[in-house]
């Protein structure tokens, strides 16, 4: 009856069911959750205000395929995100730049540290903090060690539960040092968010004549492995399965489990215009939150309530959501030996963050999941 399934309705999953329906394929579509969307879900809450249901999700990209690619499911709000760091009190921006500096300390400070950061460094440069931390001048030491104090390693303690030493570099490499002014926590050329929503330009990525949709299903429950093959409905499957959702769950835990972080998110809603200067304000070394983000300045909308989301991070556990892969060393054995098992199954494809376990971003899906696509139809 279909031709392929498609477990997980995230944005990886739709792009992948979108594409290989447009390619006259027969898609099924399994969702454990009752919605679609993945981790993307945004919904309006009872005061009218759009809110992401599993954290702030922030579209900013340099491709330009992903930007025409969504544009045919969405129209777009422009939007660029800004983000401030409580700091000894002070609220400066992120990533941390010569304005950061300008706020927090003496101006005769701020101006002898932006020419030593000159003289070492191009204007506009951006430089990972563990970068930075290995300059030998002594003025650049202390800015490093300072931000990195200040900015890095409470909250990544409070994020991942170890220090920014310990995590891949890339990870911290996110939220560079910035040689320079820009105040905007990304500087890609197009930063923006859908109209009305992710939600909405998921489902008509997902509306199409090939696309069948189950919600509230465990692929366990349809999809199984049996003698190294897949069933579906209980009968041999020998078309694609494209999966996105955690890879251990799909082989059973064979290898051991994988670990990722999860994040209790709670939501409030106050009467007032504003809650905030910013749309998310990250408190590193306050609080057990990581960050509080407040949509109205995400999406704009009249109204005297206002919502915000504090976001406090943990383990993964049993009946936790899977948000960001913990790629440590003794993890990414464990998925190397998942995806080499995976590629055993000709018809097996994975791909999202989840699948991939990767630090995917919303534009890096959507490219990764077309040219996933582009491959298997070159087969
Ligand atoms: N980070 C930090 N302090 C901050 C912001 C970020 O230490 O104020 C580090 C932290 O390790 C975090 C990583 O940079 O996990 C990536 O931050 P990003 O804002 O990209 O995280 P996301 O929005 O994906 O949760």
């Amino acid at each position: 009856m279909f031709d392929v399934v498609v477990v997980g309705a995230g944005l990886s999953g739709a792009v992948m069911a979108r594409e290989f329906a447009e390619s006259g394929k027969r898609v099924l579509v399994i969702e454990k959750r009752g919605h679609i969307g993945g981790n993307c879900y945004d919904e309006k809450n009872e005061y009218g205000i759009l809110v992401h249901r599993y954290g702030p999700h922030l579209f900013h990209t340099d491709n330009k395929e992903v930007v025409e690619y969504l544009s045919r499911f969405c129209d777009w709000e422009l939007y660029q995100h800004r983000v401030l760091a409580s700091i000894d009190g002070m609220l400066v921006p992120l990533p941390f730049s010569f304005a950061s500096m300008r706020k927090l300390f003496p101006q005769a400070l701020a101006r002898k540290l932006e020419e030593k950061l000159l003289a070492r460094f191009s204007y506009g440069q951006k430089v990972p903090i563990l970068k930075l931390r290995e300059a030998d001048d002594t003025e650049l030491r202390f800015l490093a060690d300072f931000i990195y104090e200040k900015v890095f390693l409470h909250y990544t303690l409070k994020q991942w539960g170890i220090t920014p030493e310990e995590i891949d570099p890339e990870v911290t490499a996110r939220v560079p040092v910035l040689v320079g002014t820009d105040e905007r926590y990304f500087t890609d050329r197009y930063q923006m968010v859908p109209k009305e929503g992710y939600t909405k330009m998921i489902t008509k990525m997902l509306h199409h004549l090939n696309i069948a949709l189950m919600l509230q299903t465990d692929a366990k429950e349809i999809l199984r492995l049996v003698d190294g093959k897949f069933q579906l409905f209980g009968k041999d499957f020998t078309g694609v399965v494209v999966y996105t959702g955690a890879i251990d769950a799909l082989f059973d835990y064979r290898f051991g489990k994988l670990a990722y972080r999860s994040l209790d998110l709670v939501f409030e809603t106050l009467q007032t215009e504003r809650y905030q200067e910013a749309a998310t304000v990250n408190y590193p070394n306050d609080y057990d939150f990581t960050r509080i983000t407040e949509f109205k300045h995400i999406h704009k909308v009249d109204s005297p309530f206002t919502t915000i989301l504090k976001e406090f991070p943990k383990p993964c556990g049993e009946k936790d959501e899977p948000f960001y892969p913990f790629f440590d060393e003794t993890n990414r054995k464990i998925y190397e030996k998942y995806a080499a098992l995976a590629e055993t199954f000709k018809n097996l494809i994975l791909v999202g963050r989840l699948a991939e376990y990767r630090y995917y971003d919303m534009d890096d899906a959507v490219a990764r999941a077309l040219e996933v696509f582009k491959k298997v139809f070159q087969r």
